[in-house]
């Protein structure tokens, strides 16, 4: 399986490789370095580098990962690159599509393809949609997002290189925002980050703080301003109707067995996604998964929060769904 160590996601899937630089933020790109070492180590998904390619094997990956996760799609490419066939990317959809018990997260710098082809897409509520914005030369990719109809649609400010005083939030539910690591990282000023992080909480968007980044990204850590911002984002009701993807998505927790008794996501973590995977295996079989429920069961959905903010503020309710018996 292919797990992921990047904070934001738990999976990654590739099906395709290979992109080319478009802008800054291209520079030091991690990709390309993977897979000219990759294409060196005789990987053959990854015999011609940095190239271009479809994956049809590829495809068929989702389909055998039957617990709930979230799915960075992409690591190693850019899918609305130009080299990317509309048919190849419809299929991609199309897997996405077939597995909602995922949460799939797409990432782009090509928005103006993605904001020319997304009417022939099939956007199911599993779909996350983003554009990366490093700086303010690139914030018109915010504008060709919104017109995706993502059931989330965010930010990924990483490396963040400039100020980005004036976002146009609108619309955008997550923004991540992290600096660049590597052997000659640009650096990334704390007001950049923290002026980000207040015009997310003007607007009530969640914020993602990924890292520092710098040559040792591991000591530079992930603290930003004297707190870790771990937040993910809240789906819009109104465009995320369907009570069981909230049910089985891997951050939102059922929880039990009394009303106004929060958890902290620490001690219920494990608990909770068994019930969410056993719900799902009994959806699986076609039955309600509803009425499998204990009586006693008092069901709220509640939103993961996690580190520093989650323990000095309690879990937001969400939502109290007396649809579900
Ligand atoms: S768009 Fe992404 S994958 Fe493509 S070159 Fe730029 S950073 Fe690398």
């Amino acid at each position: 399986m292919a797990t992921s160590s990047i904070e934001w996601t738990e999976l990654t899937w590739n099906p395709t490789t290979g992109c080319d630089k478009v802008s800054a933020g291209c520079k030091f790109c991690y990709a390309e370095i993977m897979s000219r070492r990759l294409k060196a180590m005789g990987v053959e998904k990854y015999k011609d580098g940095f190239k271009v390619r479809e994956h049809e094997a590829a495809l068929m990956i989702p389909y055998s990962w039957k617990k709930p996760a979230m799915v960075f799609v992409n690591s190693m490419s850019d899918l609305f690159h130009k080299d990317v066939s509309l048919e190849f990317i419809q299929k991609v959809f199309a897997v996405m599509n077939a597995n909602p018990h995922l949460i799939f997260q797409v990432l782009t710098k090509r928005s103006e393809r993605l904001a020319e082809i997304h009417p022939q897409l099939q956007w199911t509520q599993n779909i996350w949609m983003g554009v990366s914005v490093e700086d303010e030369r690139v914030i018109h990719r915010i504008d060709d997002l919104r017109k995706a109809p993502a059931a989330v649609r965010f930010l990924s400010c990483e490396p963040l290189i400039g100020p980005l005083k004036k976002l146009k939030l609108k619309g955008i539910d997550w923004v991540i925002v992290g600096g660049e690591s590597g052997a000659n990282p640009r650096p990334m000023k704390e007001e950049w980050a923290t002026s980000i992080r207040d015009q997310c909480e003007k607007h009530d968007v969640a914020f993602f703080f990924k890292q520092w980044g710098g040559r040792n990204k591991k000591a530079a850590g992930r603290v930003l301003d004297g707190e870790y911002y771990d937040e993910f984002p809240t789906p819009n009701s109104k465009r995320f109707t369907c009570v069981t993807r909230w049910l089985f998505h891997p951050y939102w927790f059922l929880c039990a067995p009394a009303p106004n008794t929060f958890y902290h996501e620490h001690d219920t973590c494990s608990f909770l996604r068994e019930l969410c995977h056993c719900l799902w295996s009994i959806n699986e079989t076609n039955k309600n998964p509803f009425q499998q429920l204990p009586a006693q069961w008092f069901m709220v959905l509640v939103r993961r929060e996690c580190g520093a903010r989650a323990v000095e503020s309690p879990m937001r309710l969400v939502t109290f769904p007396d649809r579900l018996t």
